[in-house]
């Protein structure tokens, strides 16, 4: 039973900023496998740990065919941003035009405690600063401005999934996307 359930929008874990990995033992290599599990059964593009109840800075990326994860990520952005498309695992069957940087270098360690170091654009890029968030307890809609985040609220609002914070597995009501993280 690697697959775990989702945190759905509204769970507390969701808004705790997670707590910086320490220790790379078997117990990390675990989540990391269940992390990767769950986000390619979803399907997803990205996966942080505290969507699966885990306050640890980890996540795990699945995008153009490129596997990987990351602990501890440190970001550095660039200066020119563009809107795009952008979903969450999280709150299931949407998705809003979200603005972020269009490259993204990260740099943080792999599960065996290697400094290692992640350069993307586009989607990539994307994937990287919405997951990095989730470890702050940022979740994607708080990106959006004040007008367009009203709209967002009030979508959220009326799905059959709001104010059921219980855990539940991921379903994509809409078919396959590649832009769920
Ligand atoms: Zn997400």
């Amino acid at each position: 039973m690697a697959v775990q359930p989702i945190r759905i929008f509204g769970d507390p874990v969701l808004r705790t900023p997670a707590a910086p990995v320490v220790t790379f033992d078997k117990e990390l290599r675990k989540l990391v496998k269940d992390l990767t599990e769950t986000m390619q059964h979803a399907p997803g593009a990205g996966l942080a740990a505290p969507q699966i109840g885990v306050s640890l800075r980890v996540f795990t990326y699945w995008v153009d065919d490129e596997l990987g994860h990351l602990c501890n990520p440190e970001l550095t952005l660039s200066d020119d941003y563009e809107e795009g498309e952008e979903g969450c695992l999280s709150l299931p069957g949407l998705s809003f035009e979200t603005p972020r940087a269009r490259r993204v270098v990260a740099r943080g360690m792999n599960m065996h405690g290697e400094p290692v170091m992640i350069e993307g654009s586009d989607l990539m890029a994307r994937c990287v600063q919405h997951e990095t968030d989730h470890l702050d307890g940022i979740i994607f809609i708080d990106r959006l401005d004040a007008e367009a985040r009203k709209e967002a609220m009030k979508v959220i609002r009326s799905t059959e999934w709001f104010g059921d914070h219980a855990p539940k597995v991921a379903f994509s009501p809409h078919g396959i996307t590649s832009g769920w993280l």
